[in-house]
């Protein structure tokens, strides 16, 4: 794809239309994309005594919310200028999030339409939010295998096929996500710090920030250091693209933009400190971040931390915590999931009673019944959960789970039951419960439910049953509240 000269932070599309406009009135939506505010982030500083300086570059007020906007206005001025797209076309793209929201904000200033296509995982606030614009949404399943023609992929590439005048601009691999921050980014960064930027950090998803960022600022100065934040288990930290649940950031593969020869540095952040942080951030500063914001600062910290008196550290914050109300920043979801702990004696003292954590038993859906039922004889245990995948595991790879009651009277009813796969007579997943809730908690959802699935950081670490509950209960711990087993 050719690439037109990227957009300078000066030089904004429409600035020939606006001679008649008072200055303080900006002529469209389209120019207040970028120059956004760079801000000390002093309290955190003091709470960790730092000696650096250390700033954030707020993304959250450009128009559409994110860091995305710059690039979603860049791949378009590009593929008008390339004859890619042309007027009267539809912008076609696989997305959910904020790199949508900014190709519909430039879409309906340049009469385009937009067809953004996502899988039914996606929060309906996301579908939601793309079709107050005008965006048009296609959503396909997402347990469906890649080459299925219902599939994510499939239907992207078949309505890139079908639409006429269609346009994907495929961020991943598009030259002017980069360029779009080389050109107003990096040098924005450079001018506000008055040239004394010594570190940048920011989460990397298609990669277009920190590449673009990292081109304009070594040019000024190769000193400077450029250090990626990347959610454990990402493949630019070294993972293998799984499991994590910041969103935003990390990959399963090398995106185009992906350039080590740009970057100082890698630093690998668990879901736990990117969640705590984005919640401290809020709390300390007065800053609502989201997940890979709260994973860039936690990562900045480690940096600041190293740094002298004259260094100034500058992390970007690429979208807002608004987009994350209900995960995040909701404290039955953080205990749920096991990143917070509660007060009382909890599930991690319970299975500390118990002996400590034991791996997390499981068979995949492929695997034939015969095994299953091997795993939970050899272990005398009742129930396993059916994961994709290998461990450790992401909560959504937990397809549902298995019986010894189910699975006794599915192979007396037919032998051959045997030897089918496991996702032939897949149960429905198990309650979850958080390591770090309370005994109670797990006492009351005991009463209907044979077992539990423990989560801790996330990810699933143990089943609980009833026998494991009075294991603990036989040393008489204090449970703190007025609930029996009864
Ligand atoms: N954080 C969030 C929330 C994002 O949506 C993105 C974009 N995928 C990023 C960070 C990373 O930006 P980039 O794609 O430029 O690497």
């Amino acid at each position: 794809m050719s690439s037109t000269e990227p957009m300078s932070s000066t030089e904004r599309p429409g600035d020939a239309e606006s001679t008649d406009l008072p200055a303080g009135v900006a002529p469209s939506v389209l120019e207040l994309f970028g120059n956004t505010p760079l801000v000390r982030l002093g309290r955190l500083s003091e709470e960790e005594g730092l000696a650096a300086t250390l700033a954030m570059k707020m993304e959250t007020t450009n128009p559409g919310g994110s860091t995305k906007d710059r690039p979603a206005l860049q791949m378009i001025l590009d593929a008008e200028a390339a004859g890619e797209l042309v007027p009267g076309g539809t912008i076609v793209e696989p997305t959910s999030g904020n790199t949508g929201v900014g190709l519909a904000i430039v879409a309906a200033q340049r009469g385009y339409d937009c067809i953004f296509v996502m899988t039914d995982k996606v929060a309906p606030e996301k579908v939601d939010l793309l079709r107050a614009y005008g965006a048009e949404v296609v959503v396909c399943p997402v347990a469906v295998a890649p080459e299925d023609p219902e599939s994510y992929y499939s239907v992207a590439e078949r309505l890139v096929e079908e639409t006429p005048n269609a346009y994907r601009p495929n961020q991943y691999a598009n030259p002017s996500n980069p360029a779009a921050h080389t050109a107003s980014t990096g040098p924005e960064l450079w001018a506000q710090t008055e040239g004394r930027i010594t570190h940048f950090v920011a989460g990397a998803g298609t990669c277009g920030t920190i590449t673009g960022v990292a081109t304009y600022l070594k040019a000024q100065n190769p000193e400077i250091q450029i250090i990626a934040a990347d959610p454990e288990g990402s493949v630019f930290s070294g993972g293998s693209g799984r499991p994590y649940l910041v969103e935003g950031v990390g990959e399963d593969f090398f995106p185009d933009a992906w350039n080590t020869d740009l970057y100082d540095g890698i630093i690998a952040v668990s879901d736990a400190d990117s969640f705590s942080m984005a919640r401290r951030v809020a709390r300390t500063e007065g800053i609502l971040v989201g997940g890979s914001g709260g994973m860039a600062v936690a990562a900045a910290l480690r940096v600041a931390a190293a740094a002298g008196p004259d260094d100034l550290v500058v992390v970007l914050n690429p979208d807002s915590g608004r987009g994350y109300l209900s995960k995040v920043f909701n404290d039955d979801w953080m205990a749920n999931f096991g990143f917070t702990t509660s007060s009382g004696p909890t599930l991690a003292d319970a299975i500390e009673r118990s002996g400590g954590p034991r791996d997390l038993l499981y068979v995949n859906p492929e695997q034939p019944v015969r095994e299953a039922i091997d795993v939970m004889r050899t272990n005398g245990i009742s129930q396993l959960p059916v994961c994709k995948n290998t461990p450790p595991f992401a909560a959504a790879e937990v397809m549902g789970s298995v019986d010894e009651l189910v699975l006794m009277r599915a192979a007396a009813d037919d032998r051959a039951t045997l030897d089918l796969p496991v996702e032939s007579v897949l149960g429905p997943s198990l309650p979850t419960i958080g390591i770090g809730q309370e005994v109670n908690l797990a006492i009351e959802q005991l009463r209907t439910a044979t077992a539990l699935l423990v989560l801790g950081g996330g990810r699933p670490c143990c089943i609980l049953t009833r026998s494991d509950v009075l294991e603990f209960l036989e040393f008489g711990d204090d449970l703190g509240g007025d609930r029996h087993v009864d």
